[in-house]
């Protein structure tokens, strides 16, 4: 009761996150640094995560953790489609989620879960035990659209146009050509679309998503969520501008890429990467290669090994493109990707148009050359050409004399020039946005008033 005899209403304090990765480079990175955010804003971290694929542990102190024993082996994973490693560690994950989450649920500080877009899975068992569920989508608005879009486009004929009609318009979807829908590698496309289906349906059921972008970059994209979803959306990225996804690499970073970069002239190399998870035939690796060596621009290139199926690292290249390249170009492994974009010397990014990348080269004002596997990528890379204008995207896929062309364009080329210019007034507007007054800055205030409002009366 108050002095005027009305009675107050008192609750329970939650400040428990209970966060869910997806064991992909692609989507631990910015998990854990929405991790680390929330953190900053008074709130206590749990982490449940796959033994599989685990970043080092001990670089998070500050979190409690659980761990997954999937008995998933990197050797069980490494012959295997994407779709499918998705359904092992659904089918070995789906039963440990469920028991750990409802022994963390016994204590009532608990006030949501966030888990990857993709562990669909969660919301009944969110449901079942009556915690909210909020979805971290760690791709763009836009591709999560045409995700959404599937079935239409399917019911459109879109999905089995022939091969002469791939650069038609979508024209339900802007700026979409037939060749951009996402595709997947797979034997077994009709089990990856209701895949599709079942995430998307998931994510109209939870409480919120939170997207690893920001306002100025898909305004248009935001407004047809909010038009085809009811759920709340929090577009707070990009995340890295505030931790850095070094901490949770899976692999070593090559710091000898930084002492080479710095004894290169200014804006002179082009870094290239083809994220964690995309592969690729020999052949496609020489198209590679001899389009870097002939375009004759200095050269940064990850080569991780299982790039190509069946090799070690290097071996399948010929002595003569090392040794032509020798003085030009240095290929590693892995590399401290952000640190690499933010050096001086670099002056392109040849990215496979994963969402964390692009985002790291906008962050950095890199211009790119935008490559595309499977998935969100294709939709990436045509807005990068399209719409943003921030990308040369290579249309041929990966073909020597169309990467030479493009390299040249990008690093001394007219074209280069507008596309610099392009992505440094875009990194103008990311940079204001995680500051005050700033569009995800807001944001990530109304998702924290949003989770703090999951109380419970007592
Ligand atoms: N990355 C890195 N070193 C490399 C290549 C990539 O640290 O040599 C990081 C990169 O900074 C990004 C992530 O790996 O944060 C890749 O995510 P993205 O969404 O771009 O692609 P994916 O790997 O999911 O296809």
């Amino acid at each position: 009761m108050d002095n005027h005899g009305q009675s107050i209403q008192q609750y329970t304090e939650r400040r428990r996150l209970v966060l869910f990765p997806l064991p992909l480079q692609g989507h631990i990175n910015p998990m854990i640094q929405l991790a680390n955010i929330l953190h900053d804003k008074g709130f206590n971290i749990t982490i449940i995560h796959t033994k599989y694929s685990c970043p080092n542990l001990s670089n998070y102190p500050h979190f409690t953790l659980h761990l997954i024993p999937d008995g998933i082996s990197a050797s069980e994973v490494s012959t295997t489609e994407l779709a499918s490693v998705l359904k092992l560690l659904e089918d070995r994950c789906i039963g440990p989620f469920r028991d750990i989450l409802s022994q963390l649920s016994s204590d009532d500080s608990i006030a949501c879960i966030i888990t990857d877009a993709i562990w669909y899975f969660t919301q009944e068992v969110a449901d079942n035990l009556k915690i909210p569920r909020i979805v971290l989508r760690t791709s763009s608005v836009g591709s999560f659209l045409a995700y959404a879009a599937m079935p239409l486009l399917q019911d459109k004929g879109y999905l089995s146009m022939k091969d002469s009609e791939m650069d038609e318009p979508v024209v339900e979807f802007p700026p979409l050509k037939v060749r951009d829908i996402p595709r997947f590698e797979t034997h077994d496309p009709e089990r990856v679309n209701q895949y599709l289906v079942k995430i998307v349906e998931a994510t109209k059921k939870a409480s919120g998503i939170i997207f690893n972008t920001f306002k100025e970059l898909e305004e248009t994209e935001l407004a047809k969520l909010g038009e085809e979803f009811t759920v709340p959306a929090f577009p707070i990225g990009p995340f890295h501008k505030y931790f850095s996804a070094s901490s949770s690499s899976l692999w070593t970073q090559d710091r000898t890429s930084i002492s080479w970069l710095d004894a290169q002239a200014t804006k002179s190399v082009i870094y290239v990467s083809f994220g964690s998870v995309a592969t690729m035939h020999e052949e496609k690796l020489n198209e590679v290669a001899w389009g870097l060596a002939n375009s004759e621009q200095p050269f940064l290139w990850v080569v991780r090994p299982g790039l190509v199926h069946g090799s070690e690292w290097l071996e399948i290249l010929s002595k003569e493109f090392l040794e032509l390249i020798s003085k030009r170009g240095y290929i590693v492994k892995w590399a401290p990707q952000q640190e690499v974009l933010s050096h001086p010397a670099i002056g392109g990014f040849w990215t496979h148009s994963g969402w964390n990348s692009t985002l790291e080269s906008i962050c950095e004002g890199v211009p790119m050359i935008c490559s595309q596997f499977y998935g969100d990528q294709m939709v990436n890379s045509r807005y990068m050409n399209d719409t943003w204008k921030i990308g040369i995207k290579l249309e041929k896929g990966l073909e020597r004399v169309e990467i030479e062309t493009a390299i040249r364009k990008l690093m001394v080329g007219k074209e280069g020039e507008d596309v610099r210019r392009n992505i440094m007034s875009l990194k103008e507007k990311l940079d204001h946005s995680p500051k005050p007054g700033g569009s995800s800055y807001q944001s990530l205030d109304n998702l924290v008033d949003f989770i703090t409002s999951f109380r419970t009366p007592v």
